[in-house]
């Protein structure tokens, strides 16, 4: 399987609209981070993406994604779901509606944000069309054959999923986990771990908090996302561990 970092910026993106502080102005493209997402790609050449951000009509561009086979959500925040709507370029193109994934909570969130898309009476304008697939934590099956566990963590006072495929897992937005679901991040070749900020924050983990879990969770490799324009990439990488580093927009790994 190949991954894809489609995004790895908080949830304004790096560089936010208005700042001039030395990261949004930086000119290292490794400091321009679109909202968070990654691409999984099978070794069949199926797509699944985890969240829809703000900028996925971009992101599918610069990435050149042509088919679409399944979407995961970890929760209903903006900047997880609001590219959801560009899904109907893959509709028009395959003739098929897109199997999507995601607590209760999340899904039903979605559909009252993108309310339109379950009104039979507009159906026909070119609306999203989704199998909703209202999953608990646990293990399922996707595409017939690969195993995927929705994890709980917490953001907030929000429960979102944390994704675990084989031994990658997708870790983003949270700021408690328990030791259940730290016992269901053990044995991984990669971490993707959203990490916010330098600074404690009420609904993220920050960057002593990360360090912190990966000297618990032991992975081979841990990829930083969801970042906020608070770290420079080049610094950041400087001052961390060895196999702990901040990913890229547009970073691909074999896993
Ligand atoms: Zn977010
Ligand atoms: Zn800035
Ligand atoms: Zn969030």
């Amino acid at each position: 399987m190949k991954i894809t970092f489609l995004g790895t910026g908080n949830s304004t993106g790096v560089p936010i609209i208005t700042c001039k502080c030395k990261v949004c102005t930086s000119a290292n493209p490794k400091n321009k981070r679109l909202r968070a997402s990654i691409l999984v790609t099978t070794d069949e050449g199926e797509n699944i993406v985890i969240d829809t951000s703000t900028d996925f009509r971009q992101q599918c561009l610069s990435s050149e994604i042509t088919n679409l086979d399944a979407i995961f959500y970890t929760h209903p925040h903006a900047d997880h779901i609001l590219g959801l709507d560009e899904i109907r370029a893959f509709n028009f193109t395959h003739k098929k509606s897109i199997p999507v994934y995601g607590n209760k909570f999340t899904l039903d969130s979605i559909m009252k944000t993108f309310h339109y898309i379950l009104k039979p009476l507009q159906r026909g304008g070119g609306v999203p069309q989704v199998n909703l697939n209202f999953i608990e934590e646990g293990k399922f099956k996707i595409l017939e054959r690969i195993e995927v566990e929705a994890i709980p963590i917490m953001h907030g006072i929000m429960e979102v999923f944390a994704y675990r495929i084989g031994n990658f897992a997708y870790v983003t937005d949270f700021n408690k986990i328990s030791e259940e679901s730290k016992n269901k991040l053990k044995n991984l070749d990669l971490l993707i771990l959203g990490i916010l900020r330098e600074k404690p924050h009420s609904t993220h983990i920050c960057l002593d908090e990360g360090l912190q879990l990966v000297e618990e969770l032991k992975p081979k490799r841990t990829l930083v996302t969801h970042t906020t324009h608070m770290f420079e990439y080049e610094e950041f990488n400087k001052n961390t561990p060895e196999n702990f580093e901040m990913a890229f927009d547009g970073l691909t790994v074999e896993v």
